[in-house]
C-alpha cells in the first residue's frame, strides 16, 4: 500500500485525491492522521483511514505493513517535529516498509531558511535508517500570500523585506502532483527532488498579480528588515514571530526560494500553476 500521513492536512489529502486521480485503486492507499472526521469522505471511496500520532508508536506500528511505501508529511510543530519524525521513521524500520519519502524543504543542503535544521535532521536520519528513500524538498506554495492579497485589498500595498528576491512557488495541488507521481510510480528510490513552481517571481510581479485580481492599483513597498520587523510588532504580531518572518524573507532576499529545477513539473507531468491563477481561488 501507499500510506499517507498528514493526510487529514491541506497537502495530504490533495496526495491521496492525486494518487486516485492517477488510477491507484482506492483500497491501495492508506490515509493517516490525527483528526480523522477530516477524511471521512475519503474512507467512503475505499480509502483506508487510520489514526496516525506521530507522538504515538503504536499508532505507527499499526498503520505501516513491510514492504508499504511510506510519504512522511513534515510535522507543523516547529521543535517538536525532528522528535516525531525519528518515531515515524524508526516505526517504518521496524515494519520493513519498502519505501519512505518525505516532503522536506527547497534546497535543503545549503538554504539559510531558519526552517531548515528541522528538515536537514530529518533527511539525515532517513539516510542513517537504511530505507530506500525519495526526498521531495518543497518550495513555497503560492497559498503562503493569501495574505498579502487580503491585506491589497485594504491598502493596495504589498510590503515585505525581500529586496528583488525571488519565489518560485506552486500550489499545494501542484506539489501534491509532483509527490503522486513520485510515490505512485518506481524508479525513485534514492532520489532527491527539488520542488518548486516553474516561474521565479519577484514581489513587483506578486504585487501585480494581485492588482490584476483585485482589480485596483497594488504596488511592492520594500522596506529593510528592520522597518519590517518594527511594523509587524506595531501591527500586533509578537517579537518571536516578527523576527521568524523577517529571516524568511531574509532568506527569500538570497536567492533561497527561487530555484527552478523542472523537477516538479516533470513528476507532475504537467506545468505548475501560474501565481495570478494559483491565487484566483482566494480573490
Ligand atoms: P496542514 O497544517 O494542513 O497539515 C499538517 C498535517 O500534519 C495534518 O494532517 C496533521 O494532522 C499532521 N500532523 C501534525 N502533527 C501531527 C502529529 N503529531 N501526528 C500526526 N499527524 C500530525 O499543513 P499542509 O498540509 O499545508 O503542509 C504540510 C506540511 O508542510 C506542514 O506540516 C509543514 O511541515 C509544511 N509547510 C510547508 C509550507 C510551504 O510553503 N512549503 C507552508 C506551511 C507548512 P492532524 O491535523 O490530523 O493532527
Amino acid at each position: 500500500s501507499i500510506v499517507v500521513t498528514g493526510a487529514t492536512g491541506q497537502l495530504g489529502r490533495l496526495v491521496v485525491e492525486e494518487l486516485l486521480a492517477r488510477g491507484v485503486a482506492p483500497g491501495d492507499v492508506v490515509a493517516g492522521g490525527r483528526a480523522l472526521e477530516r477524511i471521512a469522505d475519503l474512507g467512503e471511496r475505499g480509502v483506508r483511514t487510520v489514526r496516525i500520532d506521530y507522538d504515538e508508536p503504536a499508532t505507527l506500528d499499526a498503520a505501516f505493513l513491510a514492504g508499504d511505501t511510506v510519504l512522511l508529511v513534515s510535522g507543523s510543530r516547529p521543535g517538536a517535529r525532528v522528535a516525531q519524525h525519528q518515531t515515524v521513521v524508526d516505526a517504518a524500520v521496524r515494519a520493513g516498509v519498502g519505501r519512505i519519502a518525505y516532503t522536506s524543504i527547497l534546497g535543503a543542503d545549503d538554504t539559510p531558511l531558519p526552517l531548515a535544521p528541522d528538515h536537514q535532521a530529518t533527511e539525515r536520519m532517513i539516510r542513517d535508517s537504511g530505507l530506500p528513500a525519495t526526498l521531495l524538498r518543497n518550495g513555497w506554495y503560492t497559498e503562503n500570500y493569501v495574505p498579502q492579497l487580503q491585506q491589497a485589498r485594504e491598502t493596495g500595498v504589498v510590503a515585505a523585506s525581500v529586496g528583488d528576491g525571488r519565489v518560485a512557488s506552486a500550489t499545494r495541488a501542484d506539489y501534491a502532483a509532483a509527490i503522486a507521481g513520485a510515490l505512485a510510480t518506481d524508479g525513485h528510490e534514492g532520489a532527491v527532488y527539488e520542488l518548486s513552481g516553474d516561474t521565479a517571481w519577484t514581489f513587483d510581479e506578486l504585487a501585480a498579480a494581485i492588482g490584476e485580481l483585485l482589480g485596483r492599483e497594488v504596488t511592492y513597498q520594500r522596506r529593510s528588515p528592520e522597518e519590517h520587523r518594527a511594523a509587524l510588532v506595531a501591527a500586533g504580531l509578537d517579537e518571536g514571530t516578527a523576527g521568524f518572518v523577517v529571516a524568511l524573507e531574509g532568506g527569500i532576499r538570497a536567492g533561497a526560494l527561487g530555484t527552478t529545477s523542472g523537477d516538479l513539473a516533470e513528476l507532475a507531468g504537467r506545468p505548475s500553476t501560474p501565481l495570478v491563477e494559483g491565487l484566483r481561488p482566494f480573490v
